[in-house]
């Protein structure tokens, strides 16, 4: 007989078995034939610039959950597609006679139209983003008052409580059941009008979709095209590998009670001093409410023994928070979120270097200039930047770190982007977000976009007198220099006095420490042996510029969504 449910569980954000809404509603249909998969979402995956370490920790996540589907039925795996949804689903509900398709709550509505049943559940914030702008008046979430007052009016204010992680899966279809080759071959055999030429471009569209194995498996690196010696991260993803790292924090009480983010430490690595949890939450391997609950456990004991809780928003709980008052901004503003121009939220600044939306320079710009600088000397600062090669040792072994492992202290990220925009070289905070999507493997664009935003003080945040020093700011953390020593092995010998300046070491000392400090970093040796590249501008005195920047820029005061009229002025939206 036809089975009656037939469900096609499509997972996009939630990569785990554990407090998934979506997949529990899925199997609360009881379904005949269940069959999880997972497609190579262009929105989701190459929409983004994505490095090899974030490559490897989402194909990681893919094989763990995968693991975790065949423990629970042998017959079962994260069946992979190779196709963008649009086109790559209509074609699976028809070939596998789909009845439902069940998925957590993002924005898509492409299969109503083709008459299965659409169902999604939120489960990626702690509280539904359109929720929380709902209850905000229908606007943006701008700050963590306001989050916390509009989650006030939702339920009973808490986030929902996990559901349980499912003890059996159904079968999916048998073999010939899920082979679309055989599946193909059948409606091709049964249709006579088509000739030699569209039986093979059909069946090799159905090869690509189900792998050069034809098995649906999870794809190697090799096979999306990376080598293996380009992934550098020491980070791992995977459902299990997240539940493994959660359960070592809640078992250390001081640690979740005493949890602090200003009193953590930028220069702290292995350990690093805060969860790096970060990219399970962006993969949904982790879910973000047992965080919550899981804490919130903890700190309840606490409590009833009187021990010491740090309390919203430095917390952990208050930095989920945070997660959701981003997530609430990015739906209330839209597309526009990730840009200045057409953003209303987002201040416009006259950055040296701004961003390289067409849109925006086909539209022009507001002559607020106030220092002129050659934007070739900005392209070539921001590349440094980039490179980690600016000559302050600290931004570089930040940079160095985001390169190498995809993930950086919370602190550390203030550092080098207040550094690359209104702190020193006065580049658009859009440029630099750009960097960070492509190298973090938590690179998640509501809260990577609000954050830039956030430390460049165009949304957020509007204290811009106050400035990391990229001297002194990781001194008072690091006063021996390991971190820099760590990640700039070049600088290892030098004294701790000037390992946060080594310009300002005699070229004696320079000499016996083994590095000299001369160049622009664009090589790392020279006829003298190894070499640190010279400071690339005078902080102090681009501070004074930046200073004197913001300051102009904010008195004129335009927005992103503010327009240039015929004469030349610029109306306020
Ligand atoms: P913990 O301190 O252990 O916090 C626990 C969780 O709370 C984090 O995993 C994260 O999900 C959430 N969280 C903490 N701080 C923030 C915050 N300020 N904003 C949003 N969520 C927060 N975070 C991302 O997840 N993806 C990004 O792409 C991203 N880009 C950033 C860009 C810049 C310029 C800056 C300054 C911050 C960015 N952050 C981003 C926020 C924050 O730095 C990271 O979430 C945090 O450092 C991750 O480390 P953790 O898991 O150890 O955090």
């Amino acid at each position: 007989a036809t089975p009656e449910k037939v469900v096609l569980y499509w997972h996009r954000t939630d990569l785990r078995l554990h407090d998934s809404p979506a997949l529990h509603a899925a199997l609360e249909l009881k379904p005949q034939i269940f069959i999880p998969v997972w497609t190579w979402d262009p929105h989701y995956v190459y929409r983004s610039r994505v490095g090899p370490n974030r490559w490897r920790f989402l194909l990681e996540c893919q094989n763990d959950l995968s693991k975790s589907y065949t423990q629970l039925n042998a017959k079962q795996k994260l069946w992979v597609v190779r196709e963008a949804p649009q086109t790559a689903l209509p074609k699976l509900w028809k070939a596998w006679g789909i009845t439902h398709i069940v998925f957590e709550k993002d924005t898509d509505s492409l299969a109503e139209q083709a008459g299965v049943e659409v169902m999604m559940k939120m489960g990626r914030t702690l509280f539904d983003p359109d929720e929380l702008v709902s209850k905000n008046g229908g606007k943006a979430t701008m700050s963590m008052a306001q989050v916390e007052k509009a989650a006030g009016k939702i339920g009973d204010g808490q986030p929902a409580k996990p559901v349980e992680a499912p003890e059996s899966i159904p079968d999916p279809w048998d073999k010939d059941g899920m082979d679309l080759g055989k599946i193909q071959q059948d409606e091709v055999k049964s249709d006579p009008d088509l000739n030699a030429d569209h039986r093979t471009s059909k069946d090799q569209q159905y090869t690509q979709i189900m792998g050069p194995k034809g098995d649906f498996g999870v794809p190697t690196l090799d096979e999306i095209g990376i080598r293996s010696k380009n992934v550098s991260t020491p980070h791992h993803g995977g459902e299990s590998v997240a539940l493994k790292i959660l359960a070592g924090y809640i078992k250390d009480e001081e640690y979740i009670g005493r949890f602090e983010k200003p009193k953590t430490s930028p220069a702290d690595f292995e350990p690093q001093s805060t969860t790096l949890l970060s990219p399970h939450l962006h993969f949904g391997s982790l879910s973000v409410r047992k965080f919550w609950w899981d804490v919130q456990a903890v700190m309840d004991e606490r409590k009833k023994s009187k021990k010491h809780n740090a309390t919203i928003p430095t917390n952990l709980p208050g930095q989920l928070l945070f997660r959701d008052m981003y997530f609430g901004a990015q739906a209330a503003v839209g597309e526009a979120f990730s840009r200045t121009y057409g953003n209303p939220v987002v201040r416009f600044i006259d950055w040296h270097l701004q961003s390289k939306t067409p849109e925006e320079l086909a539209h022009g710009k507001p002559e607020i200039k106030f220092y002129e600088v050659d934007s070739s000397e900005a392209e070539e600062w921001f590349l440094r930047w980039k490179e980690g090669r600016t000559g302050f040792p600290w931004i570089d072994a930040l940079m160095r770190q985001l390169k190498q492992e995809g993930w950086i202290h919370h602190l550390g990220r203030h550092s080098v982007a207040c550094f690359l925009t209104r702190g020193g070289c006065y580049v658009s905070w859009e440029r630099g977000a750009e960097v960070f999507e492509e190298m973090l493997i938590d690179h998640e664009t509501a809260c990577n976009i609000g954050n830039w935003m956030w430390l460049s003080c165009t949304a957020f945040f509007a204290q811009f007198y106050r400035c990391y020093s990229p001297i002194s700011f990781g001194k008072k953390w690091d006063p021996e220099g390991a971190f820099i020593r760590r990640y700039c092995p070049e600088l290892a010998k030098f004294d701790k006095k000037y390992i946060y300046e080594p310009w300002r070491a005699p070229i004696a000392d320079q000499r016996k420490w083994g590095c000299r400090v001369t160049g622009d970093g664009s090589s790392s040796t020279n006829e003298d042996g190894t070499i640190y590249p010279k400071p690339m501008f005078d902080f102090d005195e681009r501070r004074t510029i930046c200073l004197d920047s913001m300051k102009n820029a904010y008195h004129v005061g335009l927005h992103g969504n503010d327009r240039q009229v015929k004469d030349g002025s610029w109306k306020k939206s």
